[in-house]
């Protein structure tokens, strides 16, 4: 039977954030859900509120200033932002990515913020933020923080956050700005999966950067390259930075050889 708790459904910031304050760990925030009703159902998760982020305004804003760049809110959902035109013509890593995520359906309630938060090694919509610089900007009743989104995933299904915090709206610089590149993402069907392995890769400025899903505790960041790097090079320093397990979506062996793949297939691509 599915675990009791109470829907509560804050309207402004200053209401949503004064109850987390007083409910701490009673309470667990929700936008989409389709991530937080998989783990109530299956027991994992036992909160006694269930607070829905959607009634708040400004959680939904999807903005972008050439000067700032763009703006993710938390309740900002994968369909949104890939059919958001300044998304298509300044990032489009994004929507490479973003398109590969679940079903058209899943989308329309799937959330980017929701993806990065869960912190699963195989989500989507980390390694191509994590190429763009992504900032993540966290808001609790004691005020605000931000950091890069590379120190917010700090393990599988693990971050930064704390019970009473949430993370308002993540962020993306203009310092790759129209950058090329794409997202390569294996799974274990044609239609829609989730992914074994997963390289996103942008170059711009004359940098290219690649990031890789699922093949270690949290997504991998490599350091820059020249845009005219060798190929090998960069699979040679893929290969040390990811860590990839067998289990029973793949075996390491086969992980580590379609990062490869992978890496080939995005640079010649671009
Ligand atoms: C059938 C199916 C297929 C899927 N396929 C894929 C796939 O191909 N690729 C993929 O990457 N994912 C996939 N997912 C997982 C899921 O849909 C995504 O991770 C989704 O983006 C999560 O967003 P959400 O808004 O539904 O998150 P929610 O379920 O609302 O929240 C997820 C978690 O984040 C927390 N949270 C949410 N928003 C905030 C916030 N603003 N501040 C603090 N904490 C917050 C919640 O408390 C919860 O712990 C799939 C899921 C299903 C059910």
């Amino acid at each position: 039977m599915l675990h009791e708790f109470s829907y509560v459904s804050p309207s402004s910031m200053d209401e949503l954030l004064t109850f987390l304050e007083e409910s701490g760990e009673r309470s667990t925030v929700f936008s989409g859900g389709t991530d937080l009703f998989v783990t109530i159902r299956s027991g994992l998760s036992r909160p006694d509120f269930v607070v829905d982020l959607k009634g708040v305004k400004e959680l939904g804003l999807l903005t972008f200033d050439p000067a700032e760049g763009l703006s993710i809110g938390a309740c900002v959902t994968v369909n949104q932002l890939i059919e958001d035109t300044d998304v298509l013509r300044h990032y489009s890593v994004l929507r490479d990515a973003g398109s590969e995520l679940a079903t058209f359906q899943l989308r329309n309630r799937a959330t980017v913020v929701g993806n990065v938060v869960t912190a699963s090694p195989c989500g989507d919509m980390s390694s191509p933020l994590l190429c763009l610089g992504a900032r993540v900007k966290l808001a609790s009743a004691g005020g605000e923080r931000e950091m890069p989104l590379g120190e917010f995933i700090t393990g599988v299904k693990r971050t930064q956050i704390a019970p009473n915090e949430i993370v308002r709206a993540i962020t993306v610089p203009i310092d790759h700005l129209d950058a090329v590149g794409g997202y390569k993402k294996l799974k274990r069907i044609k239609g829609h999966d989730l992914g074994v392995v997963a390289v996103a890769m942008i170059t711009a400025n004359d940098v290219s950067r690649f990031a890789i899903s699922s093949a270690a505790p949290t997504p991998v960041l490599l350091p820059d390259f020249p845009a005219n790097v060798e190929v090998a090079e960069v699979q040679k320093a893929a290969q040390e930075a990811i860590s990839p397990i067998s289990d029973v979506r793949c075996t390491k062996e086969y992980r580590s050889f379609m990062v490869d793949v992978f890496i080939r297939r995005l640079m010649e691509a671009a």
